[in-house]
């Protein structure tokens, strides 16, 4: 099974993702953590996504469809993937089809986490990640049990330099002019479905597991 998780920032799509991974056996693309990666390991290409990830602008098509096409090539996506955060313009989404077809991959769900905007502002100014593992917590919603350390690896937990109320507000006008439109894009071709993200994280669970279970058994 080969699933799309999208949705505004914060709305709780690298939540549910880590847990549906674990859960239906996907191997977890997201745009973001590889971005992240980059920089960490000081590439060039990190470098230049750093620089419109700050501002809270997207980074290029070019680059992004790059990086997915590779990663969408390695031999251990044959067994299904969770692509999280991508395609956020309809040029990706046209290239993603493009690169599927070549693979020979379907994909056979597109969710969507939904949560209105002031909740986001909450979520994403109470985020921490760890530095080592890249698990993601909130200082009230989802704490670790000690304070500023990773329940899994006891790794550091940081703020995201973009996870300022500046570049939350940014990066939200961002996701309703350039990734808002892909949601037609996909509702046309019969694989859309919108989830209320504004629920427990075991609810939004239980609810995207169930769709996923029916399509599986469709299949
Ligand atoms: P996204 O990947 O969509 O940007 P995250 O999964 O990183 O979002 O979640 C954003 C923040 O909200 C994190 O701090 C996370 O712990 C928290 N969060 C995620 N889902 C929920 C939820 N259902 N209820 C409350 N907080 C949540
Ligand atoms: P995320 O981790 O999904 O919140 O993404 C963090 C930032 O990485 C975004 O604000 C963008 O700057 C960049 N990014 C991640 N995925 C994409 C994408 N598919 N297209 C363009 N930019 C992206």
């Amino acid at each position: 099974m080969n699933i799309i998780v999208m949705g505004p920032p914060g709305a709780g799509k690298g939540t549910q993702a880590e847990r549906l991974v674990k859960e239906f056996s996907l191997v977890h693309i997201s745009t973001g953590d590889m971005f992240r990666s980059a920089i960490k390991e000081g590439t060039e290409m990190g470098r230049k996504a750093k620089e419109y990830m700050d501002k809270g602008a997207l980074v290029p098509d070019e680059i992004v469809v790059g990086i997915v096409k590779e990663r969408l090539s390695k031999p251990d996506c044959a067994g299904g993937v969770l692509l999280d955060g991508f395609p956020r313009t309809i040029q990706q989404a046209e290239a993603l089809d493009e690169v599927l077809q070549d693979l020979n991959i379907t994909i056979n769900a597109v969710v969507s986490v939904d949560v209105e905007e002031d909740e986001l502002l909450n979520r994403l100014t109470g985020r921490r990640v760890c530095r080592n593992c890249g698990t993601t917590y909130h200082i009230k919603f989802n704490p670790p049990k000690v304070r500023n350390i990773c329940d899994h690896c006891g790794g550091e937990l940081y703020q995201r330099d973009d996870d300022t109320v500046e570049t939350v507000k940014e990066r939200l006008k961002v996701y309703k002019k350039q990734t808002m439109p892909i949601i037609d894009y996909y509702q046309r071709k019969g694989l859309f479905l919108s989830v209320d993200g504004a629920r427990s994280i075991d609810d939004v669970f239980a609810d995207i597991s169930d769709h996923l279970e029916k399509i599986k058994g469709r299949g």
